[in-house]
């Protein structure tokens, strides 16, 4: 696991009246303590990983609290656990990165949402959206409309996170509705600290076990039709204004009074960056007094027609700052407003972008131009210098930037997948370049510089169904690459069983390195066993386990091979025959290297014990030797690790940098097994580095 949580896991005793300090997700997995939730699930990714990862950390103290974690192994599969809160009066919490999670878990969360609840279930959800999203770019905010789920979108506070978890449950208690809660980037990374409460033991939980089911059964509680149609009306009919109702009973919105005449509506998870901006523009102070009334939306659907209503009544126009598209939020108010004969003008997407983040910049830019329409008399000239500073700084850096090489992300430094492709890009010399159809992982990285593999990217997991169409009109074999962790989510069933129910062809990759390894190297059902891991020092851990293999073969797959990433021949030996063999049906490598980032997190500890203990310690390191390197770069072009790079050519005579290893070389191999694979120049050498040398090894020193 990338990390430890001791101390995190600490502050989920807190008890009443204590300081809860640390980050906004961390606040959120301490509040549903204290809302006595029953149980968790979910599927990892940033920007929300750690909230499962505490809590699966944390199951000692879960055990005595009574909650139930579950590592759910998609986003689907936690989307249907909330099912127990359909029956039982069990709250329940799971959580997932949008928009990709909320998608898989989309069926589910459907009948969820069809049959109601009766306790109270919550979906964190990382919205991935905007200048840090690695995700397609939509918003979560159409589910909520199209299945009538709330959504909450709280201000970026711990204390206003911590609350909204436990008013969430009682949300949806009181309308019979799953709620979702989504949280940026920004959100679940904001440190801070607010005071926390007891923790509330579950009315049902692993220690208070339910009788059995429902004594009198509810066919309505089923989503199957005609329940369906009773429910579509519940929703509209009932959930619908006993939500509203609970919302402004309990304020879930706050209303921030200004000076002004003119007032701004914002999504509540964009309340930090609208106040930087307004004191940007001397329009606040550093405490969130602001010159312009403001209506932070902690509850974005479904919005409180008479709260908009009231907010907007006796001012001359509204500002509604809501991000990404379409304006969901500014066609309500709209609406609300028509229909309350509210007068004032209302403004939105024609003073803000449409499309992507709403950073400081464009708030100072958006707010700037309502001002000057609709409250001219006040002072921004603050903004206006703050602006002109900014474009300076923007002309610099273009300047600056246009004169330095591209750096595009790539692996770690001795990643196993590294090898792979270099093998693969070595074949495709030979035969021509196939269609690569890329997977949601680390492998992904391929797609940049030097290998620009990966055609296409259609989800995680979906690479070998997205082959399924490109294979057939094909002359050469499709590629897909996919990693463990996607075989698990989606691969398996989407992609494989698929492919061998329509007696498909192709080639397919697994990169076997052990662990959810880009979500912070989680477990998988294929993860090496705790055992293999703590004696597997210096090898790669990642074979221990055959469940993968197995599997394939079960299901019929017959060409079948196994190879270690790091054996550059064996890999490109072994991809020129899946490619060329006449053999019919689909060809799967699977690519068996530890993921290097877990492996030297869990080696570091072992080699820091062995050099305090006085053993003797060898690492590998690779290097170049300068005055055999002839300056032509194939073995970066090669490779792209991060330690293999350029410097000065030391000989006069001669222009073009050398190739070099810098420092940070792990020794994975991988440039001598391309240097040979490849038939490079000879210019690589292995050296070893032996800490706490034996006598022998002395005694050879000075020899040699
Ligand atoms: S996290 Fe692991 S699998 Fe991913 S790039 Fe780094 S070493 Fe490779
Ligand atoms: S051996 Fe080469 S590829 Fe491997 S870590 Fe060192 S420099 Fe990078």
């Amino acid at each position: 696991m990338e990390r430890q949580f001791t101390k995190e896991i600490e502050s989920l005793r807190l008890g009443d009246g204590e300081t809860f300090h640390g980050e906004g997700i961390l606040a959120v997995t301490k509040a549903l303590l204290q809302a006595g939730v029953s149980y968790v699930g979910g599927y990892q990714g940033a920007p929300v990983s750690h909230l499962l990862d505490v809590m699966v950390q944390a199951k000692d103290y879960l055990d005595e609290l009574g909650v139930h974690v579950e590592a759910c192994t998609s986003e689907a599969s936690a989307a249907a656990m909330l099912g127990a809160s359909i029956n039982y009066p069990a709250r329940g919490a799971v959580t997932w990165k949008s928009i990709v999670g909320t998608n898989v878990a989309a069926d589910a969360l459907s009948y969820l949402a069809s049959a109601g609840v009766m306790g109270g279930t919550l979906i964190v959800l990382g919205e991935d959206y905007g200048e840090g999203g690695v995700v397609a770019q939509e918003r979560s905010h159409a589910f909520a409309l199209k299945s009538l789920m709330w959504l909450l979108d709280p201000r970026p506070n711990l204390s206003t996170i911590a609350n909204m978890v436990e008013r969430g449950f009682e949300l949806s208690e009181a309308s019979n509705t799953p709620v979702m809660m989504e949280l940026r980037i920004r959100a679940c990374h904001v440190r801070g600290s607010f005071r926390s409460k007891k923790n509330l033991a579950p009315a049902v939980s692993t220690l208070h076990k339910l009788d059995g089911p429902p004594k009198e059964f509810i066919y309505d509680r089923l989503a199957h039709p005609p329940a369906t149609f009773r429910q579509e009306k519940l929703k509209s009919d009932v959930r619908l204004p006993a939500a509203r109702r609970f919302i402004a009973e309990h304020k879930l919105n706050e209303v921030f009074p200004g000076t002004e005449n003119v007032g701004i509506v914002v999504q509540g998870g964009l309340y930090n960056g609208l106040m930087r901006a307004l004191r940007t523009l001397g329009l606040a102070d550093a405490f969130g007094a602001s010159r312009i009334p403001i209506l932070a939306l902690n509850v974005v659907y479904p919005l409180v027609p008479d709260e908009i209503a009231g907010f907007a009544e006796n001012k001359r126009a509204l500002l509604v700052l809501e991000e990404g598209q379409p304006e969901f939020i500014e066609q309500e108010i709209a609406t609300f407003l028509r229909r309350a004969d509210v007068p004032g003008k209302l403004h939105g997407k024609d003073f803000m972008h449409m499309a992507g983040e709403y950073n400081l910049e464009a708030m100072v830019r958006g707010l700037s131009r309502f001002v000057e329409i609709h409250a001219p008399h006040l002072d921004t000239s603050s903004g206006a210098a703050w602006m002109q500073s900014v474009q300076r700084t923007k002309e610099k850096a273009s300047a600056t930037l246009a004169a330095l090489p591209v750096r595009p992300p790539t692996f770690c430094v001795g990643c196993p997948e590294r090898p792979v492709f270099s093998a693969m890009k070595l074949v495709a010399n030979e035969i021509g370049r196939p269609h690569v159809s890329m997977d949601v992982g680390c492998h992904a990285f391929a797609s940049f510089e030097p290998f620009s593999q990966g055609n296409t990217l259609l989800g995680y997991g979906m690479s070998l169904a997205a082959a399924a169409g490109v294979n057939p009109m094909s002359s050469k074999r499709a590629v897909a690459v996919m990693g463990d962790g996607g075989f698990w989510h989606n691969g398996l069933l989407s992609g494989v069983a698929s492919n061998l129910m329509n007696k498909g062809d192709g080639v397919l990759v697994i990169m076997k390195n052990g662990y959810a390894s880009a979500t912070g190297t989680q477990e998988l059902l294929s993860s090496p066993p705790e055992d293999a891991r703590m004696v597997a020092v210096g090898e790669s851990a990642a074979g221990a386990d055959r469940t993968i293999e197995n599997t394939l073969s079960g299901l019929g797959v017959k060409w079948l091979r196994t190879v270690n990433n790091y054996d550059v021949g064996a890999m490109a030996r072994t991809y020129r025959e899946a490619m060329t063999t006449p053999e019919k049906g689909l060809k799967v490598i699977v690519a068996e290297g530890e993921c290097q980032l877990e492996r030297q997190r869990r080696l570091k500890p072992q080699v820091a014990d062995k050099l305090k203990k006085g053993e003797r310690y060898v690492r590998v390191k690779y290097g170049v030797d300068e005055d055999t390197c002839t300056g032509d770069h194939s073995c970066i072009r090669l490779s792209g690790c991060p330690t293999l790079t350029v410097k000065d050519n030391p000989d006069p005579l001669r222009r073009d940098p050398v190739a070099t290893v810098i420092d940070g070389c792990v020794g994975c191999g991988l440039c001598g097994e391309n240097a040979h694979a490849a038939v490079l120049c000879p210019s690589f050498y292995r050296a070893e580095v032996i800490q706490n040398p034996s006598v022998w090894d002395k005694l050879m020193h000075r020899i040699v």
